[in-house]
């Protein structure tokens, strides 16, 4: 019953609720929560689709909840389908391992992800380092080939903030990446009037450790961006370690010639995927991060 409508915000128990095509400067609905999901000890969250009607007062109830596409657990949001993660070419330095362990959680949750390579102006002749342009390079070079979407960024020049809006366009996304690579800039660049308060250092004196920020999506015509940039970690679901070759996708095409079911690309013989390493086709940071992470995960699993 009622019309359908997206959660893009929750605060003491309020439900802020936007209709489905609402205009980029349209108000939400604020919504309570019928008793039956206390009933039924199920929650909205900030990114679901519901069903609402109009109440007497001026506000809102909503009947029920559409059913999720994803789920993340920091921030918590649901029905994300587009991670934006944000790399700088430089300060700080670019961490591949990092990027890879971001996209394994990605492809695990079955959700789509562009890279944004920010602060291009440092990779430029005369002002920039020769360490930027070769992260630049990097990353293009790795990551491209295998099918990610790479976005080279400045917020301090504009550098590619109409493309990064352009692949935001019917997706809600949420921004990721290390603190201090640039993601509140980035925000503030690509959304007209907003503010983040930028600058890592500064926020965390500011606010101390253990704020909690409340997560809210911003209509940005057309898609939505979870406004919390300040998270470095992407907790999906737990993974287990038979699924992490699948969430490499160069590797998971290559698996089935592999001569062992369940090969684990590290040993074996006749294993394509470590052929293709050899080769060059595959990258070798790419294997060797993947290496890294089948060991963490043992060495977790030892000892839990
Ligand atoms: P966040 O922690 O990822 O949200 O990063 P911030 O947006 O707070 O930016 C961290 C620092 O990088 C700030 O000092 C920004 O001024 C700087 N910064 C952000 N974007 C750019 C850019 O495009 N170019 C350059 N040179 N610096 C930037
Ligand atoms: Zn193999």
């Amino acid at each position: 019953e009622g019309q359908v409508g997206r959660i893009v915000k929750a605060l003491s128990g309020y439900y802020y609720v936007l209709p489905l095509e609402a205009e980029m400067d349209s108000k939400p609905i604020q919504c309570r929560a019928r008793g039956i999901f206390r009933k039924n000890d199920e929650s909205p969250l900030v990114g679901d689709l519901v069903r609402y009607e109009r109440t007497e007062n001026g506000e809102g109830a909503v009947n029920s909840i559409l059913p999720r596409i994803s789920e993340l657990i920091r921030p918590q949001v649901a029905n994300i389908d587009l991670a934006v993660l944000v790399f700088s070419v430089t300060e700080p330095a670019l961490n591949l391992q990092l990027l890879d362990k971001f996209l394994v959680h990605i492809e695990h949750a079955g959700i789509d992800a562009v890279l944004c390579l920010s602060k291009q102006d440092l990779t430029e002749e005369g002002k920039g380092s020769e360490e930027a342009r070769q992260s630049m390079e990097e990353v293009l070079r790795i990551y491209q080939p295998i099918g990610y979407d790479v976005l080279v960024t400045s917020s301090r020049q504009g550098e590619g903030t109409s493309a990064l809006l352009e692949r935001l366009k019917g997706h809600l996304a949420v921004f990721a990446g290390q603190s201090g690579v640039g993601k509140s800039s980035l925000l503030n660049a690509l959304v007209p009037g907003l503010t983040l308060e930028t600058n890592a250092i500064s926020n965390r004196l500011g606010r101390g450790k253990h704020t909690t920020r409340h997560v809210e999506l911003i209509n940005i015509g057309g898609s939505y961006v979870a406004d919390t940039p300040g998270f470095s970690q992407l907790d999906f679901a737990e993974l287990g370690i038979e699924e992490l070759g699948s969430c490499f996708r160069e590797m998971r095409e290559l698996s089935s010639d592999c001569k062992f079911r369940g090969c684990t690309h590290t040993h074996e013989p006749d294993c394509a995927v470590l052929r293709a390493v050899a080769a060059g086709e595959i990258a070798a940071t790419r294997h060797d991060n993947y290496v890294l992470f089948l060991a963490e995960m043992k060495e977790k699993k030892r000892r839990y």
